[in-house]
């Protein structure tokens, strides 16, 4: 309503700067469960995005967007470096040093900072020639540049399923920190460069799988309006699989017997959201593990959770269904294929999750 309101001008008059509108967006956390939920799909997070975008346009941004927007470029650059990585793995670890890192990141100083990896995954992980029908793993700029042993058991599950996995020639960042922190251009720049890269392997009908939820819901919602006139989008929107997608897909494949593991899943709220969980959940019914899945989002969101102003709601968010999920079941296997959860459960539970890859592959 308060978007409404801004565009008739009569209300809210200073348009695109109205505090209002900041206000009232300021503590969505761009999770997109409206869109899914709301009998007219309305995507607040989009909203929230453009009303940034809009807002910033040509002027100075928070730090923030400096930073944790644009993280898969900073990834990039630190990981190709093995001295980089440990030096600055090594300041963020330095309790007076972190402090400065947080604020210039615009980060709460009560947040951890992630690790870097020494080396990207897509260098560091060996994928063994073999037989096998072909498949491209897309390793995501979280999966590539932090640690984390998700693109490992994603290669050694690709390959016990029959296929011959390789990774992309170059990168491709679907632009989602870009998206969320409301530089749009930035993104669509971002979105092009993987669609060169990703769109080729498509076209010639070889499935591309991906690990990070957020990142593939992408192409299945911003992509198609950040980019409406390309018709590649579409292609990837269906060409660009998860892994319970691909697998509930491959002829003859089935899970290892899981019965007698307890679960607890936290589907990424992009993937509950956007792209449907529901390969996911028969895979696990299949496995025969007892599954406690978790509703609604972890509470970090990417940026969101990070970001300083953020983070009393991002914890009582968690404290929702999270906490109480994983705190009723200590011994519970807990299955989370976004970062952002991973990050969130590790933080304020001192659980490590596992990906569905790791899950599969144990
Ligand atoms: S927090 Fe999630 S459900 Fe709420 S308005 Fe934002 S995107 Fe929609
Ligand atoms: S659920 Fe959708 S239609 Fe209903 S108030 Fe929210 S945005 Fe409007």
């Amino acid at each position: 309503r308060v978007l409404q309101e801004m565009i008739n001008g009569e209300v809210i008059t200073m348009g695109w700067k109205s505090p209002a509108v900041h206000q009232a967006l300021d503590l969505c956390l761009s999770c997109k469960g409206c869109a899914r939920d709301c009998p007219t799909g309305i995507d607040m997070a989009s909203y929230k995005s453009q009303v940034i975008d809009h807002t910033y346009k040509g002027k100075i941004r928070p730090r923030s967007h400096y930073t944790l927007g644009w993280l898969p470029r900073w990834g990039r650059m630190i990981t190709r470096n093995r001295a980089l990585s440990a030096m600055i793995n090594t300041t963020m670890a330095t309790p007076g040093l972190r402090r400065v890192v947080r604020w210039t990141a615009g980060v709460d100083q009560r947040r951890a900072l992630p690790r870097f990896a020494t080396r990207a995954a897509r260098d560091r992980v060996a994928v063994p020639a073999g037989g096998g029908r072909r498949v491209v793993l897309w390793v995501d700029s979280f999966s590539d540049c932090f640690t984390g042993e998700g693109v490992e058991a994603a290669v050694a599950l690709l390959i016990q399923a029959g296929y011959a996995p390789e990774f992309l020639e170059r990168n491709a960042c679907c632009g989602l920190t870009w998206i969320s922190t409301g530089q749009r251009d930035g993104a669509r720049r971002q979105l092009e460069n993987a669609l060169d890269v990703l769109h080729p392997h498509v076209a010639a009908g070889t499935p591309v799988v991906g690990l990070e939820p957020s990142c593939l819901a992408v192409w299945r919602s911003d992509a198609a309006e950040l980019l409406p006139e390309d018709p590649r989008v579409a292609d990837l929107a269906t060409g660009v699989l998860t892994m319970a997608e691909l697998l509930s897909r491959t002829e003859g494949w089935q899970p290892p017997d899981l019965s007698g593991v307890e679960l607890v899943a936290q589907p990424h709220c992009h993937h509950a959201s956007v792209i449907g969980w529901q390969a996911d959940a028969d895979l696990l019914a299949a496995s025969g593990a007892t599954v406690t899945t978790v509703g609604g989002c972890c509470g970090l969101a990417g940026n969101f959770g990070a970001e300083k102003g953020h983070y009393d709601v991002s914890v009582l968010v968690a404290q929702h269904d999270l906490l109480p999920a994983v705190e009723a079941r200590p011994d519970a296997v807990v299955l989370a294929d976004g970062f952002s959860c991973r990050t969130q459960l590790a933080e304020l539970a001192g659980r490590r999750a596992v990906t569905l890859a790791e899950l599969l592959t144990r």
